[in-house]
């Protein structure tokens, strides 16, 4: 059983799990991709670089250095994680146990730009599976994605209807599908009275009574909602000790919100978070 499972490998998570391997803590890192440092080829504003860097190369250069102390970096995707004293943290690769999952994903939830979507979203639109499956007993479900989150949503789903039908908004699907309706063009519309009722594409309109949201990777707050962790619109709320309702769920940086989405803070909220991991963990033994 591993101490501590950091999901994410951007300012927050890499400070985080520095700090906790230098706690002499049993720490891994599971990061899919470069984050949201990915996306900006120019940063001047963080202390110690008289040069722009990249945001590529500010993260390899994390990465190196939690390698430099031997931590674990997997790049996996986190698809799920279940807890129940404990945490299993499933990856498209494998499952890992930990007593502690600090999330550090960033941000990003993915959203879709299209008619529709924000009014009925709380209206037949759902982001949980788990959470709101069952309300849909027997009746037509709708699943929005293309790659192993949607896999992971239809599995859960496919305990409740066997009349789903899986949009992939014009992407491929990258692995194939059998015993569901896949309709794979562009989503024009979500239609709806009250309640969702209908998802219009190029060149189709499909009826359904719910449409569950599993595009591209699920974030913090995804994980948040399916283990009952309080969230505010898509950030996870955490206390003074960046501890979650869930006993052992921490979360730092973007994904934690605070209005200030800077690198300076995510390094930050990540060594204030091991520093408590630390605390809560000699406290409560094992
Ligand atoms: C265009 C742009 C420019 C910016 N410029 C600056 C700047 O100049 N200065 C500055 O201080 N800040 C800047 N920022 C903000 C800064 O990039 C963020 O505040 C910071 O990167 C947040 O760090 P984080 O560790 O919380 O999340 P991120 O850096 O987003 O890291 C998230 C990590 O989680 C991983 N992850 C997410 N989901 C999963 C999953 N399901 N499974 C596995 N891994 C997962 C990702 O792969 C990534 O490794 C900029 C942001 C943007 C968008």
């Amino acid at each position: 059983m591993i101490d501590v499972i950091v999901v994410g490998g951007g300012p927050a998570g890499v400070s985080a799990a520095i700090y906790l391997k230098r706690f002499k803590l049993d720490v891994t890192i599971i990061m899919k991709d470069y984050g949201t440092l990915g996306t900006t080829d120019h940063i001047e504003n963080y202390y110690g670089f008289p040069e722009p860097i990249s945001g590529k190369e500010l993260f390899n250069n994390g990465i190196k250095q939690a390698k430099r102390f031997e931590i674990p970096v997997l790049t996996e995707e986190v698809l799920s994680i279940d807890y129940f004293d404990t945490f299993t943290v499933k990856t498209n690769k494998g499952s890992y146990e930990s007593k502690i999952v600090l999330l550090a994903t960033g941000a990003s939830r993915a959203t879709l730009r299209v008619k529709g979507f924000s009014e009925y979203t709380g209206k037949g639109i759902s982001f949980c599976a788990v959470c709101d499956g069952f309300l849909y007993r027997g009746k037509k479900i709708g699943v929005i994605g293309n790659g192993d989150f949607m896999l992971e949503e239809l599995e859960v789903l496919e305990n409740f209807s066997q009349d789903i039908t899986v949009f992939t908004n014009n992407m491929p699907l990258e692995k194939p599908l059998e015993h569901v309706k896949v309709v794979d063009n562009k989503i024009i519309e979500i239609k709806g009275n009250d309640v969702v009722s209908s998802v219009l594409t190029e060149n189709s309109e499909t009826p359904i009574d719910v449409l569950f949201m599993a595009m591209g990777t699920p974030s913090a707050a995804d994980f948040a909602l399916r283990m009952g962790a309080f969230i505010n619109k898509n950030d996870i709320v955490v206390d003074e000790q960046f501890m979650t309702n869930i006993p052992g769920l921490f979360a730092a940086g973007d994904c934690i919100g605070g209005g200030w989405l800077q690198i300076v803070k995510a390094a930050d909220d990540g060594s204030r978070a091991a520093f408590a991991i630390n605390k809560y963990l000699r406290k409560k033994p094992m």
